[in-house]
């Protein structure tokens, strides 16, 4: 449990990364987080300790540290750091094939990862760039009947469009633990629709 996901907002509320709940904890020890509780209440050390004594056992989790046991916290938000910007997500190849969750965008076929090519919406030798937007995973069979074709000349349609993706999408693979309801407050309704349209 203490390698959960807790959610971090900055300053201004936006949601900007996951730690663990231990990195929370200790964070909110030494004063540089607040707990976010449910009511937008915000807590420091001491009345979130406080409030973990008043809580029901039941239905809530708790780590137990010895002498009191304390509610797992699942939003902070940071005192500090009032710049820190949201992550945005590089542009490699590891995330684009998360991003296109290792199935060809055209067919919709899940090779084995060597038979996965990205492939260039408007091809390179028609000014295509390296952009989230004009790439996209192809099967080794979608991406040569495709060559230096646009989909639509090629009569093939892609999956869906092409984006950035969400910070939060390309942690989802590392995360420990589940998304929490509460963090959808805080989260852009558009990453958090399509993130349960995938479950
Ligand atoms: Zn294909």
């Amino acid at each position: 449990m203490l390698s959960d996901g807790v959610l971090v907002l900055n300053r201004n509320w936006s949601a900007v990364h996951v730690c663990t709940v231990k990195r929370a904890l200790t964070l909110l020890f030494q004063g540089y987080a607040r707990v976010v509780g449910n009511d937008y209440q915000i807590h420091d050390f001491d009345s979130w300790r406080e409030l973990s004594k008043h809580v029901e056992q039941n239905g809530n989790e708790f780590i137990h540290t010895p002498g009191y046991p304390i509610l797992v916290p699942e939003v902070i938000l940071l005192t500090g750091f009032g710049k820190m910007p949201p992550r945005t997500v590089k542009f490699n190849r590891r995330n684009i094939y998360m991003r296109d969750h290792y199935t060809c965008q055209y067919c919709g076929v899940k090779p084995h990862r060597e038979e996965l090519t990205i492939d260039h919406i408007i091809p390179r030798s028609r000014g295509g760039r390296s952009t989230w937007e004009n790439v996209v995973l192809a099967c080794q069979s979608c991406n040569s009947s495709k060559g230096s074709l646009l989909p639509e000349e090629a009569g093939m349609q892609l999956a869906r469009t092409p984006k950035r993706p969400h910070w939060l999408s390309t942690l989802r693979s590392t995360l420990k633990g589940p998304e929490r309801p509460i963090w959808q407050r805080f989260v852009d309704a558009a990453y958090w629709n399509v993130a349960l349209e995938e479950e």
